[in-house]
């Protein structure tokens, strides 16, 4: 294993397939879901690693399976929120934004009791420029940090011009560094050579990418900075429902999703992975 100067933390968006904003569905059976199959799976194998990660789950994944979340914190990894239905906030109104954040919170509570949760991701990277709000409710509703803001415009979200590191979001512009700001931004990985940003913490590009470009990106951002990727259950399980989608976001969905548990595993031996939380705090964002 290479020695870099900072961890890497490993993100896993807790939904099932048909929640993604490219695959909406209707009809999908729950014989269907992928969800229990697919995090176990992610699990197992950061078991034989010894890593922790971050899980932001979806409130209503919490509400249908109790005994996946047990197990993901009794394995030590952190508990964070998706929102409930992944219905993404360009959608929601600060009311319904803060009724969501505290009907997650009670779920939460009915599967393991009183238990902290300190990180959110929004549905679809949905907080930018046209809601900031979002990162109000998000302090006053206790959360420590947000990993939402997408720093580069890609086709479905984005906001160009965030820094691609960690930061405070200033209250008056959420691309500014507030030093006394009290929520932490955690953003996806971002690779940024000679001014250009080039996107390389999803799961979509994990799978389009050759690894050893893939892994060059994350060694560069490593030399400077911690990086947080993040992956979907829906891509360690190849043998899900597919939809017939237009040619752009089929290959998004559904490009090489039979390399990821391999790629997984150089990953999980290449790099020193720890959850969000503790990178934050390692690093001097949040206090221990
Ligand atoms: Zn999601």
């Amino acid at each position: 294993m290479p020695v870099f100067p900072h961890r890497a933390a490993f993100s896993f968006d807790i939904e099932d397939w048909h929640h993604s904003e490219l695959n909406p569905i209707a009809d999908a059976r729950p014989e269907e879901s992928i969800v229990v199959r697919g995090t176990e799976a992610i699990l197992d194998l950061l078991a034989s690693h010894g890593w922790h990660s971050t899980f932001f789950v979806l409130g209503e994944i919490v509400r249908e399976h109790p005994a996946l979340i047990r197990r993901m914190v009794a394995e030590g990894h952190e508990l964070a929120c998706h929102g409930m239905s992944h219905r993404p906030l360009w959608k929601a109104t600060p009311e319904s934004f803060r009724a969501e954040l505290r009907e997650f919170r009670s779920v939460v509570e009915a599967a393991l009791g009183h238990f902290p949760v300190a990180g959110f991701r929004a549905p679809t990277f949905s907080i930018d420029r046209s809601n900031p709000w979002a990162l109000d409710v998000l302090r006053d509703e206790g959360y420590a940090y947000d990993s939402s803001i997408f720093p580069m415009k890609v086709k479905m979200y984005g906001t160009p011009g965030a820094p691609v590191g960690i930061y405070r979001p200033s209250r008056e512009d959420l691309c500014r560094h507030d030093p006394d700001g009290r929520l932490v931004e955690f953003p996806v990985a971002i690779a940024e050579l000679q001014g250009l940003r080039f996107p390389v913490g999803g799961g979509f590009y994990l799978r389009a990418l050759p690894l050893t470009v893939f892994r060059a990106g994350l060694d560069f951002i490593l030399l400077h900075r911690p990086f947080v990727l993040y992956l979907h259950p829906r891509e360690v399980a190849p043998e899900a429902r597919r939809q017939p989608l237009d040619p752009v976001n089929g290959f998004i969905t559904y490009v090489n999703l039979h390399t990821v548990m391999a790629k997984l595993e150089h990953l999980f031996e290449r790099y020193e992975w720890t959850t969000m939380r503790e990178i934050l705090t390692d690093e001097g964002w949040l206090p221990r």
